[in-house]
């Protein structure tokens, strides 16, 4: 038998629009022993998590749980739960993760209404209203922060617009959650789903989720019509949730004080849920978001101190990344390559029409961080020049310095 070595990562700071860096007490607690799925301390494990991220999306819905898998397990739960195949769902789309909310509505069968507006902008409230009055969905999907783009949706005015015209609001907060402010309550939310791998500091594999009162009603009432049609035997009727594995009723009774069995709780992410929740809790959840902020206005400030030039439209960018116009004549994929091999940063890539166009960088949970920052300022302006950019010399690290010290003053 040959020796298998362990795993052995390298040494990496990542600093792309996701996964980033984990916190280490984040993967401190993924190595905590396991327990039986009804073990005591296994279900209050569940309802402390739950507690705490009432906290995080700032709300008191009782329904707020996690969904076992990525960012996408909790979207793809919301979705499918809360439309019945043949209702209209309304989707605007400002990037790529737009795109994504549609497709997985239109794989429940619902129908899908789509608004554009051009990458690197947002969608005027009025804009979604018009077409809310139009199309007369049964839900809005909307996602928060897009890092296809960078863009942070202003959510604050659509609840009311929703809840005037009887739509349910859901919202894709993966990106955004942790690091720029999110209202569940006060913004009017019925259903948001988020993921651990960007703000939260965590690695990707849970989902948290919080639904609303009437979101619950709406998954509930879906809930006894099954129970009816499968005593009926008719189950292509289009009430029946199409997936056992992302039934929000199932899985709402399994978290729920019944704790009715569904699937084996995935303890290792369930504690790593938890310290991700802890982290932000115990720093402040307003302390985190202004730390995303700075470190986000540094790395900006930086980036245009070294002479790029920042995509989208700046004032509604998200704290935790920026796009950044790759120079003429530098070739982006090698430049970043050796970002990677040279000083063991990752900085991401871009899709669709940004693709070639634009580096994305973030500073997200752990690495929201002076030094995380500086660093990857200092290689990427060496890179650079050796792409053959024309960089001033400290202007990335010298830009990025100062706005700290402001933010401190
Ligand atoms: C990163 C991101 C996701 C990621 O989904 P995964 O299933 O965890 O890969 C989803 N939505 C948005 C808005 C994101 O930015």
């Amino acid at each position: 038998m040959s020796h298998i070595a362990p795993i052995d990562p390298p040494a990496r700071l990542l600093m792309g629009p996701g996964p980033i860096s984990a916190y280490p007490s984040v993967l401190r607690a993924m190595s905590s022993p396991l327990v039986g799925q009804y073990d005591p301390f296994m279900t209050a494990a569940m309802s402390e998590t739950q507690d705490l991220y009432r906290r995080v999306w700032s709300t008191r819905n009782e329904q707020t749980f996690l969904v076992d898998g990525t960012s996408r397990a909790g979207i793809e739960a919301a979705i499918t739960s809360l439309v019945r195949p043949g209702e209209r769902v309304l989707v605007p789309v400002f990037g790529r993760f737009g795109h994504l909310l549609a497709e997985i509505a239109e794989r429940a069968m619902a129908e899908v209404h789509r608004i554009e507006v051009e990458w690197g902008q947002v969608v005027p409230a009025s804009k979604i209203e018009e077409a809310i009055v139009r199309v007369k969905p049964t839900l809005l999907a909307l996602v928060q922060g897009d890092t296809s783009t960078t863009m942070n949706q202003p959510l604050d005015d659509i609840g009311e617009i929703c809840r005037r015209h009887g739509v349910l609001f859901y919202s894709d907060a993966t990106a955004s959650l942790g690091g720029n402010a999110f209202e569940a309550d006060a913004w009017g939310l019925d259903a948001a789903t988020a993921g651990l791998q960007k703000c939260l500091g965590g690695p990707s594999g849970s989902s948290p989720i919080t639904l609303s009162e009437r979101a619950t009603e709406v998954i509930r009432s879906r809930g006894r019509v099954e129970a009816g049609i499968r005593e009926a035997g008719d189950t292509s009727a289009a009430d029946f949730v199409r997936s056992n594995y992302f039934d929000l009723g199932m899985i709402m009774d399994y978290w729920g004080p019944r704790r009715l069995n569904h699937h084996t709780e995935a303890t290792s992410m369930l504690y790593a849920a938890r310290e991700c929740a802890s982290v932000l809790l115990t720093e402040g959840r307003e302390k985190v978001i202004a730390r995303h902020a700075t470190a986000g206005a540094a790395m900006l400030a930086g980036v245009r101190g070294l002479g790029l030039t920042v995509f989208g439209d700046v004032a509604h960018k998200m704290n935790n990344v920026v796009a950044v116009e790759i120079p003429d004549g530098v070739a982006g994929d090698p430049a970043r390559q050796a970002m990677l091999d040279d000083f063991g940063i990752e900085i991401g890539t871009s899709f669709g029409p940004l693709h070639g166009r634009v580096w994305r960088i973030g500073t997200m949970g752990y690495n929201a961080r002076r030094d995380a920052v500086l660093t990857t300022l200092a290689a990427l302006e060496q890179v650079l020049r050796r792409f053959g950019a024309s960089v001033p010399t400290g202007g990335g690290v010298d830009a990025a310095i100062d706005t700290f010290r402001e933010a401190a003053a």
